[in-house]
């Protein structure tokens, strides 16, 4: 049979075939005939998943790269990546912060380093961060005098 290269790269990174037919618009019996046709191993039963927690996945599908930045290998949305775990999507960055600061971050996150795809927690500010980064250059200014 002809493999569906999307259903493959979904299967590939463990999301659960009901949400795989939902969000594909396929039929679950497509997703199984795939899941057969790349001979990946039975799913788990009874609502395991392949990872006891969050962040043994997020470990599993990041590779560690140079100068501190991180590879993501599991799947993407468009180029975000995400962590398909336990039922649920969570963006891998918020994990990789987590992991980093020990807090859930607030607000939006951004990326502080220009590797693409990078999901070092170490690289990644959210709101709180970027408003004391904000209250140190209002600091600076004071002292230094300047607004060059
Ligand atoms: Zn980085």
């Amino acid at each position: 049979m002809k493999v569906r290269a999307d259903i493959a790269e979904l299967l590939h990174a463990g999301v659960h075939h009901q949400d795989i037919a939902r969000q594909l618009h396929v039929s679950r019996k497509t997703v199984s005939t795939t899941h057969r046709a790349l001979k990946l191993p039975a799913r788990v039963r009874g609502g395991g998943a392949p990872h006891a927690t969050l962040e043994d996945a997020y470990r599993a599908h990041t590779e560690p790269a140079a100068d501190g930045h991180a590879r993501w290998t599991g799947y993407l949305d468009g180029t975000l990546p995400i962590l398909c775990h336990a039922g649920e999507r969570t963006p891998a960055p918020r994990i990789a912060f987590r992991l980093h600061h020990g807090r859930a971050p607030e607000g939006r996150l951004r990326r502080t380093c220009t590797v693409p795809g990078c999901v070092a927690g170490a690289h990644y500010a959210d709101r709180r961060i970027r408003e004391a980064n904000q209250r140190a250059d209002r600091a600076f200014a004071a002292i230094f005098g300047g607004d060059q």
